[in-house]
């Protein structure tokens, strides 16, 4: 990823200490600096403990971990070797009910879509086996994407008949850069599970921006809790960094859950800059409805690492951390004003 306008771009030094190593010192959404204040070790997925730190402004988590790996590109190469080693044994079985959730999926995204026969392309960055590129297609979507993970790729194949004009067997940023050389008109964006895994997710979504400036992000990422603790997640955002993220893309909410199989979701879709958002002028999540209080509840009730670092002050817990965050302060006045958008 090289974007030299991009502030937070320039690779981040490794900071390490007491045996830690910290693969981010600024965080990649929103480039504040991150406290060095550290958790204690929380349980990850292999039966260890990891420590974590936390944004002050935005409130993304960050495992500490033993990270060898030091450019984009490695770290790509070692995310697919990651997928593969873990989806190397898929069954039909399992493809079966992965082809079940992607085609509830589907629907769920429709909603948030022009009707088939008028969208334009929806793109699917990071696809894997392929299966929800199947799915929007079932629904007559005219979707596409990319992966780097050539076994991943020959799955989705042999699986759904993807040709390569289908699924690309390459990485996000050659991908993107050749849909924005030929002018393809995008729809949609589908980012499932996905930006844990890139170093420096920033400049990927800003080019998602300026390819497709009205169309709608299908995000979803995995919660900070231990069965999704592991070194290939590099960071955790929560409900709250992605209001920032909408804010700093100008992008708006469409959705934003903590869902039934614990998972943080949102879709956001492009602010036509020919329209006046209610959001131009307030948060993201204020002008979407968004009970953000509610979602990070929510969160916080599965992840004792963010319940660490955001105590619920309706606790009594005095919570200074939840503070520095214009978004609940803006909230609460609204609350008390009663003046409900
Ligand atoms: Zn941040």
């Amino acid at each position: 990823m090289t974007d030299v306008n991009d502030p937070a771009e320039p690779d981040q030094p490794e900071v390490t200490a007491g045996g830690n190593r910290w693969i981010y010192d600024h965080c990649p959404l929103c480039g504040a600096t991150i406290p060095s204040d550290t958790s204690p070790g929380f349980a990850d997925r292999d039966g260890g403990t990891v420590e974590f730190r936390c944004c002050a402004e935005c409130h993304t988590l960050f495992p500490a971990g033993a990270n060898e790996v030091d450019d984009a590109g490695a770290e790509t190469t070692r995310q697919a070797d990651y997928h593969r080693d873990l989806w190397g044994d898929v069954n039909l079985e399992q493809l079966d009910l992965l082809a079940s959730t992607a085609s509830q999926l589907a629907w769920e995204m429709a909603e948030h879509l022009p009707p088939p026969s008028a969208s334009e392309a929806i793109l699917d960055i990071g696809a894997g086996r392929g299966n929800i590129l199947h799915s929007l297609a079932r629904l007559g979507y005219p979707a596409r994407g990319c992966e780097p993970s050539s076994f991943l790729c020959q799955v989705a194949r042999a699986a759904y008949l993807l040709g390569p004009e289908v699924l690309a067997n390459t990485d996000a940023e050659t991908y993107l850069s050749r849909v924005e050389a030929t002018g393809t008109p995008v729809s949609g964006f589908v980012i499932w599970h996905v930006l844990e895994h890139v170093r420096d997710p920033l400049p990927l979504l800003r080019r998602c921006a300026r390819i497709g400036r009205t169309a709608t992000y299908f995000i979803e990422l995995p919660v900070a809790q231990d069965e999704d603790i592991f070194p290939e997640h590099l960071f955790f955002p929560t409900p709250a960094s992605l209001v920032r993220l909408a804010d700093e893309l100008r992008l708006s909410i469409e959705h934003l859950s903590v869902t039934e199989d614990r998972r943080l979701r949102v879709f956001y879709r492009g602010r036509d800059p020919e329209v006046v958002d209610l959001a131009d002028e307030g948060d993201a999540a204020t002008a979407a409805g968004i009970d953000l209080a509610a979602i990070e509840a929510a969160y916080r009730a599965l992840s004792p690492v963010f319940a660490h670092f955001v105590p619920d002050r309706a606790g009594g817990d005095d919570g200074a951390s939840a503070d520095d965050l214009d978004v609940e302060v803006e909230k609460a006045e609204i609350g008390t004003g009663g003046g409900g958008r």
